[in-house]
């Protein structure tokens, strides 16, 4: 990275920081609904260096994106892919944590982008850390980044993204509570094997849908009169017109089914938590709506041959698959997924 950041620039970097990418296990799109999610780091990372450069300008290079940007001090978003590493220094700026002139950034990372795998938290997060007075607690900087994706990207995302890229730590689920950010480590027993697939089927136009979904859950706990989703009950639920009530029914029924694998995880009843996260593939598919035929396709492989538990993983409409299987062996299922859909890619 040092030697990255002294080709690009001509200097050497002040600070440098990795930050992990993350991977839901259970708990999907209730995490701005006050609900428990059970996100893991994945062993794929970020790594970012900095240093001021003097000018009236920011410049940005990155190993995954073509040139060095420059982007004067104050600029907005544009839809250009340096927006997150701009959003990150105009937030820190706001807050006197980072000069008002311009600074170098470099990235490299190998955690793919647009996945559903967290590149964006993991940039931002790392971004904020690095500019950070010393000791600022990592939940601030994860409340910060997403800050920043809710206001400067325009995403409409939850807190578990950042706070999982900012505090979970290798092997270990991270039990957060999205309503009051209290959290716990539960390992996951050295027995099981958390792999990562992606589908080959892309996200791209899956933004508009995004906030068709957040807006849907807004929209239900309005009329149910609750602040967060994840507080009304089943029954309420029930008498919501449609599509609110299929998308009420699977936010309401994955935190029951989240607190419940939690507890499952901590009895070490590997089995139960496995087939919370297939019921989990069966609510996001049916009653939410965000997978696609291909993906649904992908998941049923998988446990056909042999997989605990599959279900797609983020926001959704494809993307990466999350698997959940005996430790050891080759997975059985590799082979006979990649055969069937040669877009497949193992990621971990
Ligand atoms: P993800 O599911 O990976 O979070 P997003 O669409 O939310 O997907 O964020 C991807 C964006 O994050 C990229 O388009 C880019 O703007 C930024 N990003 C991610 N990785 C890098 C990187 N290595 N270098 C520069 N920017 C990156
Ligand atoms: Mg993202």
């Amino acid at each position: 990275m040092e030697s990255q950041f002294a080709a690009q620039f001509g200097h050497a970097p002040t600070v440098q920081t990795t930050v992990p990418g993350r991977v839901n296990l259970l708990g999907e799109w209730t995490d701005f609904s006050g609900g428990l999610v059970l996100p893991m780091a994945v062993p794929l990372h970020v790594r970012l260096a900095l240093a001021p450069n003097g000018r009236d300008h920011d410049r940005v290079a990155s190993a995954q994106f073509d040139g060095v940007v420059t982007r004067p001090v104050g600029k907005a978003a544009s839809g250009h892919w340096s927006d997150y590493v701009a959003g990150a220094l105009a937030h820190a700026r706001a807050q006197g944590w980072a000069d008002p002139q311009g600074y170098d950034v470099a990235l490299d990372s190998t955690v793919p982008h647009g996945s559903g795998l967290s590149s964006s938290a993991a940039v931002i997060v790392g971004m904020l850390r690095m500019l950070a007075p010393e000791g600022t607690p990592a939940p601030d900087t994860a409340v910060a980044a997403r800050a920043v994706e809710n206001e400067y990207i325009g995403v409409p995302c939850g807190i578990m993204d950042q706070m999982a890229v900012a505090i979970a730590a290798p092997g270990d689920v991270l039990a957060l509570d999205t309503g009051t950010l209290a959290f716990e480590a539960v390992p996951l027993p050295p027995a099981w094997r958390v792999s990562i697939v992606h589908s080959g089927v892309s996200r791209k136009l899956a933004d508009g849908r995004y906030k068709e979904r957040r807006d849907e859950i807004l929209a239900a706990a309005e009329q149910l009169g609750v602040a967060d989703l994840c507080r009304a009950d089943l029954a309420a639920v029930e008498t919501l017109p449609a599509p609110l009530r299929a998308r009420a029914r699977h936010v309401v029924s994955e935190d029951i089914r989240t607190r419940a694998a939690l507890a499952h995880l901590k009895t070490g009843d590997i089995a139960a938590f496995g087939a919370a996260m297939r019921d989990g593939q069966r609510s996001i598919s049916t009653d939410f709506a965000i997978t696609t035929p291909e993906v649904d396709a992908q998941v049923a492989l998988i446990e056909r041959h042999g997989a605990l538990a599959a279900r797609q993983t983020g926001g959704g409409f494809g993307g990466c698959i999350v698997v959940l299987d005996h430790a050891g062996d080759e997975p059985g299922w590799w082979e006979p997924l990649h055969s069937a859909f040669p877009a497949a890619r193992r990621i971990v």
